[in-house]
């Protein structure tokens, strides 16, 4: 079995720091992975709170440093495994313009679409789940990538659905695909018919301050009975020993309900590994 992990920082994220395209490319190759794609982050709003905290630098990178580094390390590792171009766009309705003018300006292997802040907050910091109860707070995210994407289209993975629920303050740890049907029903609709994948984000189910959000397996279910077929996997490091993981695990859960293949992109263009 394959596997590519779609979803990966390096010294281009603003949260890189602790790790670098060779260093996690070296760890991909060690893990046995086909490839590795680094989507950095790419985020042109940052809430006005986080920026105070951490007095951080834009969240968006250099693309042509980052793309000559990737060739570089994949000349450097030669065939033992693929090293991809990618960028994970941030969306937000407010920087729709920026957002188009990199896309129509660079060149990618693919293109992970998320949602980092919303509602000019950052969850991680909270204020977003001030007065929500849990329906709303992860009903308002799922409708806010569902609008971005459909406006965004040039994308060609929608990033972690639940990263919403990894900070969240309430008991339900996790989005159930029966509390928010009609969106999900929708964003496979969207998905299935532009040929676009799910993303599986692992790093979501390994627990943050004793929390451990739980995937729930009725989404992928849903997807597939609706004619879904693209899942990537990525499991969202920001550092070598994350490269990976957790990916075993949800490769024989994808078999287990029936998907045949995981998904990653070169040159835009849809690539299906067997899942055997
Ligand atoms: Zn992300």
């Amino acid at each position: 079995m394959v596997l590519y992990d779609n979803h990966n920082h390096s010294q281009f994220s603003f949260d890189g720091k602790r790790t670098s395209v060779e260093d996690s490319a070296r760890a991909a190759a060690e893990h046995g992975l086909g490839g590795i794609c680094f989507s950095d982050h790419c985020d042109f709003y940052v809430p006005p709170m986080k920026a105070s905290f951490e007095n951080l630098a834009p969240e968006y990178f250099d693309v042509a440093a980052q793309q000559a580094e990737i060739e570089r390390v994949q000349k450097a590792l030669g065939d033992s495994i693929r090293v991809l171009k990618g960028i994970e766009i941030g969306m937000y309705r407010d920087c729709r313009t920026e957002i188009r003018k990199v896309m129509v300006e660079n060149s990618f292997d693919q293109v992970i679409a998320s949602v980092h802040y919303i509602e000019e907050t950052d969850p991680y910091y909270g204020g977003y789940y001030d007065g929500k109860d849990w329906k709303e707070a992860y009903g308002n995210y799922l409708r806010t990538i569902l609008e971005e994407m459909k406006w965004l289209e040039d994308f060609d993975i929608m990033g972690h659905y639940d990263y919403i629920v990894r900070y969240a303050p309430y008991p339900e740890l996790s989005i159930r695909y029966r509390d928010f049907s009609d969106i999900f029903d929708e964003m496979f609709r969207f998905l299935i018919h532009e040929g676009k994948a799910l993303e599986i984000n692992t790093k979501s189910y390994e627990g943050y301050r004793g929390r451990t959000v739980g995937l729930d397996r009725n989404v992928l279910i849903r997807y597939r009975e609706m004619g879904g077929e693209i899942i990537s996997l990525g499991s969202d490091s920001h550092e070598p020993s994350r490269v990976g993981a957790g990916f075993m695990h949800h490769a024989e859960l994808l078999k287990h309900l029936g998907f045949r293949w995981t998904a990653h992109y070169e040159k835009r263009r849809l690539v299906q590994m067997p899942l055997i």
